[in-house]
C-alpha cells in the first residue's frame, strides 16, 4: 500500500491515512454513542468483516493518483480514460490497484479467515465505497442523504403526533437504516468514507489550511503539466458553462473555481484565489455534505459546525 501511492503534494500516502484515522474514528463515535440515547444511531449495523472492508477501503481509495484530474485525463484520452470508458476513472484505476494489492497478500488467500474478503458481497461494498469519492457523483450521494433525513423528519413528526416540521436535530429512535438492506450498508458505509475523504475540511483551521495549501500545490502541478503539453486551452473559462457552480467535476472553469488555480500558465501561489476557491469549495461539497451527514447522525454534527468555522476563516482571510 505505502508504495502503490505517489509522491503527490495531496493525493498521496498521508491522505489515505488521514482518510482511515477519520473513519476509524467516526466508527469509534457510532460505538461510543449512548444506546439509551433517543439519537443512538445503531453501530452494529456494520458488522467487523464490514467495517474490515471499509477500513481497507480507506487506506487503498485513492491508490497510484497520478495527482491528475478526471477532467484532464477524459480531455487527453489517456489510456485510463479508454480503459474506463470516461467513467470515473481515477477512482477504478484506484480499485483495480487495490485488487492487484490484495492478490498478493497471503493471509488474504483461499482458507484464511479474512478471505472472506473476497466474497461477491464485500466486493460489492468495497467497489460502491470507492466509487463514491468521486466527486462528479457528491451531490448525487449528498441529495440521497437528505431525502432520508426528509423522510426520517417525517416518521417522527407521525410518531410525535405533530407537524411535520420537527427540528432534524431531534431524531427519535425511529432510524434511517433498514437492517437487512444492504443499500443502506453501502449508504452508510459511502456516508462515512466520504466525510472522512474530505474531512480535513473539518479539522482544526491551522491543519486545514495545509492540507488546502497541498491540494493547490497538487492543482498547480496539473497546470504546468498542460502548459508543457500546449494545453494552456483547457484551462480557458467556458463562457456556456454552469456559472453557478454546480457542482459537475467535468466542468473544467468550474473545477478551476474550486481548486484556485490560474486560468492561463502563471503557477505563482495566489492566497487569495485559494481563499476564494475554498469557499466555493465548503459552500459546495463539505458544508452540504457534513450537514446532511448531521442530520442523520448528530453524533456527527461536530464536522458540519467546524466546516462552517474553517469557511468563515477562509471568508475573513
Ligand atoms: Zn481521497
Amino acid at each position: 500500500m505505502i508504495q502503490g501511492y505517489l509522491d503527490n503534494p495531496y493525493h498521496n500516502l498521508w491522505h489515505a491515512v488521514d482518510t482511515c484515522q477519520s473513519t476509524f474514528y467516526i466508527l469509534h463515535i457510532l460505538d461510543s454513542q449512548d444506546k439509551a440515547s433517543p439519537l443512538f444511531v445503531n453501530a452494529d449495523f456494520l458488522n467487523p468483516m464490514d467495517r474490515f472492508v471499509l477500513i481497507l477501503s480507506c487506506l487503498g481509495h485513492d491508490l497510484g493518483h497520478p495527482g491528475l484530474t478526471n477532467k484532464l485525463m477524459s480531455d487527453t484520452n489517456s489510456p485510463l480514460s479508454i480503459l474506463f470508458n470516461d467513467q470515473s476513472i481515477l477512482e477504478n484505476y484506484h480499485l483495480l490497484n487495490l485488487t492487484i494489492i490484495l492478490s498478493h497478500v497471503d493471509s488474504l488467500t483461499a482458507g484464511s479467515d479474512l478471505a472472506n474478503i473476497y466474497a461477491a458481497k464485500n466486493k460489492e461494498l468495497a467497489i460502491s465505497i470507492i466509487l463514491a469519492t468521486d466527486m462528479a457523483r457528491h451531490s448525487q450521494y449528498v441529495d440521497l442523504l437528505r431525502t432520508r433525513a426528509e423522510i426520517l423528519d417525517r416518521k417522527n413528526a407521525n410518531a410525535s403526533g405533530s407537524d411535520y416540521s420537527v427540528p432534524s436535530s431531534k431524531h427519535s429512535s425511529v432510524s434511517w437504516l433498514s437492517s437487512d438492506s444492504f443499500e443502506d450498508k453501502k449508504l452508510l458505509c459511502a456516508l462515512i468514507m466520504k466525510c472522512s475523504d474530505i474531512s480535513n475540511t473539518a479539522r482544526p483551521f491551522k491543519i486545514s489550511e495545509r492540507w488546502a495549501i497541498h491540494f493547490s500545490d497538487e492543482m498547480s502541478n496539473q497546470t504546468k503539466f498542460e502548459c508543457s503539453l500546449g494545453l494552456a486551452s483547457l484551462l480557458t473559462h467556458d463562457s456556456n458553462s454552469n456559472s453557478n457552480s454546480t457542482l459537475n467535476s467535468n466542468d473544467g472553469s468550474c473545477e478551476n473555481q474550486l481548486v484556485g488555480r490560474n486560468e492561463d500558465c502563471n503557477t505563482a501561489t495566489n492566497l487569495s484565489g485559494l481563499s476564494s476557491s475554498q469557499v466555493v469549495f465548503y459552500n459546495t461539497f463539505s458544508i452540504p455534505l457534513f450537514k446532511a451527514a448531521g442530520d442523520l447522525i448528530p453524533a456527527l454534527s461536530f464536522m458540519y459546525k467546524q466546516s462552517l468555522f474553517n469557511c468563515e476563516t477562509w471568508k475573513n482571510m
